[in-house]
């Protein structure tokens, strides 16, 4: 599923084709889940956002006079690339024959951003500005892992509000925004935390939030991981599979200690760790 390095280099990369294009034609699949996205005709691309694994997407309809009283509206475009999304800014109409083509929107200048999304787990959201009710995850989600304001010790303290395992509680998003499955390994290998541990320290919660940055930045600097579904916006793939010291890596080799890395299942998901330099 894309995190944060993949969702921010789609961000990265769609924002100067979307921003100041209107979008003059709009269609979807007619699952509720996509709907949505015929909402936006009419109404300009402003800025593109991220907040944890979301895009953000500012649109208003600048008309000065007309059916909104003479006022602009804004609103926000919500994208979820679920598991296997993807967008694209293609210079043709709408490929309507794609069976995984989700949603589709035709923009002034001919061209034409599209959503794919093969397993469907993908969701298209127009909320008014900052209205995040119903998508909860987002609601809730934690501070933003590069915010300055956000220190160890921030992040010490929302992880002391649970008890549940480690791991578990990056993937809520609720300590911090935008760690998945990928980077949340990495991020424990990196710091030597096990994954299933309860209770970390003032000091371990600082070199975690510390690692979560560092494997979060070469993720970003390799333009994200591919495994088998991520694409950046031309189509082509990330890099960072190429980095991972963890995730996948169950039964290999520690990189750091050679120890054979473990893998199990944790609240579903597969956690991969080295028993050696991971104890607890
Ligand atoms: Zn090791």
């Amino acid at each position: 599923m894309p995190e944060l390095p993949e969702v921010e280099t789609v961000r990265v990369q769609l924002e100067p084709l979307l921003a100041g294009r209107t979008v003059t034609e709009a269609g979807s699949h007619p699952s509720a889940k996509f709907l949505p996205a015929r909402e936006t005709v009419g109404y300009r691309f402003d800025v593109v956002g991220r907040r944890g694994k979301f895009l953000i997407l500012s649109i208003s309809d600048g008309d000065d006079v007309g059916e909104h009283g003479g006022k602009d509206s804004a609103l926000e475009l919500i994208v979820h690339l679920g598991m296997t999304g993807r967008l694209a800014v293609v210079d043709r109409p709408a490929n309507e024959k794609n069976p995984y083509l989700r949603a589709w929107w035709s923009l002034d200048d001919g061209t034409t951003l599209e959503f794919s999304d093969v397993r469907r787990f993908g969701r298209i959201r127009v909320v008014e500005p900052g209205d995040y009710r119903s998508i909860p995850t987002l609601a809730r989600a934690g501070p933003e892992p590069f915010d300055p304001d956000f220190d160890g010790r921030a992040f010490w303290e929302l992880l002391r509000r649970s008890r549940r395992p480690i791991k578990t509680q990056l993937l809520s998003q609720r300590p911090v925004a935008g760690v998945g499955n990928i980077y949340a390994d990495e991020a424990l290998w990196l710091a030597r935390i096990n994954p299933k541990t309860r209770r970390l320290g003032r000091e371990r919660a600082s070199e975690l939030l510390n690692a979560i940055r560092d494997v979060l930045e070469l993720g970003l600097r390799n333009g994200g991981t591919t495994l088998r579904d991520y694409r950046q916006v031309d189509g082509s793939e990330g890099s960072n599979q190429n980095e991972l010291n963890a995730y996948g890596r169950g039964s290999y080799p520690c990189r750091r200690c050679s120890a054979t890395l473990k893998s199990d299942h944790l609240d579903g998901r597969t956690t991969t760790w080295c028993p050696q330099c991971q104890r607890s």
